[in-house]
């Protein structure tokens, strides 16, 4: 980050890279999932936004919708 950031600026672009990081983090756990669980759902260890946690995935071809156990945050990790 740069001086040119305003500190609104800093805090967004640094949420915006904790969440990428916890999202990459997710999708790496789930490089070596079998076949068979596509279309499950099931639960990983992963490092969220909010430290390590438990966090429910659910892989479809397209994506992977995820819940986070510790802080409740879910959403999408496009495929
Ligand atoms: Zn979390």
């Amino acid at each position: 980050m740069t001086d040119d950031y305003t500190d609104y600026e800093v805090d967004f672009f640094q949420a915006v890279d904790r969440n990428t990081t916890a999202e990459q983090s997710i999708f790496d756990a789930l490089m070596s999932i079998r076949d068979d669980q596509y279309y499950t759902l099931f639960e990983i260890e992963a490092e969220h936004t909010c430290g390590w946690a438990r966090v429910q995935v659910f892989p479809e071809r397209a994506g992977t919708l995820y819940r986070c156990m510790k802080c409740g945050m879910a959403g999408i990790i496009g495929g």
